[in-house]
């Protein structure tokens, strides 16, 4: 089977030729992958700043965003010939005392040495078919089809909501007037930056009743903004306004969810955050000379404000079962838009130039759909 791999000793990047996955006896699944999705880590690992082959071995297929079709599966896993699944990413450490990956939170894994399909010590899904065990798979429903690629990004805002809810329990946040369906009814929201994670947690916050601007670099108009206004949120651009004509545009936000792994320009943003608001950061910065922070300002406005940082990566198992859910909402509500987050199509053959190239449009996947073997 054909399958996209890097290299890190020998800086290479290609497609391989490697055997046809053996699928465990009992439970294991095969699935044929339908859809990967491209992100910023694909980009980093095609560039060898990143990612880790299994150990022993010379290079690591990659991609971790799938949709796949299940081709046979054992008769304990519990899913059947023909379901689509989405399979997650990470997977737990061998410690006895990670008491998250014991619980089967590996997403909070404390040891680090948890391996990550595509990224860290195991094999990824831009591979025409794939195996694994079925509790790390999640079903999809067919009419999904078009856009459960983009279920492993949305999880991402899936968890980092779920983080923000347990958190703002600490005061009275919400507005007890509130729908329970829109927690955040009453609230503002800024999301920093419009890439696919920003634009699906936009959404999300949306849903939840949040008042939500998605503050970018580029100026309006362009696919990002058009996306942002078509779901209902304001569109500020970064290079045209800076932070505090984003405040005044938008009011001092209550919940800021970063998604742009630009570091200092996150860092700044804290500035606007209101009193008792929660900054979510969840982009993964590349390594930099340190630079200067206002760090007794930064630590002023948290004190004095009662404020919270948190950092989320990753998903857990409830987060992608959330974020099906959640997807199958967006794509009843926003369906058009929904689909026009997935701006690139591309074979495996292309996928390299892709990865290596420079980003454009929002999301790029890559299209496998390979024949049902026999
Ligand atoms: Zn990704
Ligand atoms: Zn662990």
């Amino acid at each position: 089977m054909k399958a996209l791999a890097i290299a890190p000793g020998q800086r290479a990047i290609g497609v391989l030729d490697l055997p046809f996955p053996e699928r465990d006896g009992q439970v294991g699944v095969l699935v044929r992958m339908l859809e990967v999705g491209i992100c910023g880590t694909d980009r980093e690992i095609a560039r060898f700043e990143y990612g880790t082959p299994p150990p022993g071995e010379p290079g690591l297929v990659i991609g971790h965003e799938s949709l796949a079709e299940v081709i046979e599966a054992g008769p304990g896993a519990g899913l059947a010939e023909g379901d689509l699944v989405v399979t997650m990413v990470r997977r737990p450490c061998s410690d006895p005392g990670c008491r998250p990956c014991r619980a089967g939170r590996a997403d909070f894994c404390r040891t680090g040495r948890y391996a990550e399909r595509g990224i860290s010590s195991r094999h990824g899904f831009m591979a025409e078919y794939v195996t694994d065990r079925p509790e790390f798979m999640i079903r999809v429903p067919a009419e999904l089809r078009g856009v459960a690629v983009l279920t492993e990004p949305l999880t991402i805002a899936e968890k980092a909501l779920e983080q923000v809810w347990a958190l703002q329990r600490r005061l009275p946040w919400t507005d007890p007037a509130a729908p329970p369906q829109e927690p955040g009814r009453g609230l503002r929201a800024v999301v920093l930056g419009a890439g696919p994670v920003g634009l699906l947690g936009a959404m999300a916050l949306l849903e939840a009743g949040f008042d939500t601007t998605v503050y970018s670099r580029s100026p309006a108009p362009n696919a990002k903004a058009a996306v942002t206004q078509a779901i209902g949120a304001r569109y500020v651009s970064a290079e045209q306004h800076d932070l505090d004509a984003l405040a005044a545009a938008a009011g001092p936000p209550d919940l800021v969810y970063e998604a742009t792994g630009a570091a200092q320009a996150a860092l700044a943003a804290t500035r606007i955050l209101a009193p008792n608001g929660a900054f979510v950061l969840t982009g993964v910065p590349r390594a930099q000379a340190p630079r200067l922070l206002d760090s007794s300002g930064l630590m002023r406005r948290v004190v004095l404000g009662n404020q919270v940082i948190v950092g989320t990566v990753n998903a857990g198992h409830d987060s992608y079962v959330a974020a099906v859910a959640t997807l199958g909402r967006f794509y009843r509500r926003w369906p058009g838009e929904l689909a026009a987050l997935i701006t690139g199509r591309h074979s495996l053959e292309a996928a390299a130039g892709v990865l290596t190239g420079e980003p454009s449009g929002i999301k790029d996947i890559v299209v496998l759909d390979g024949p049902v073997p026999r």
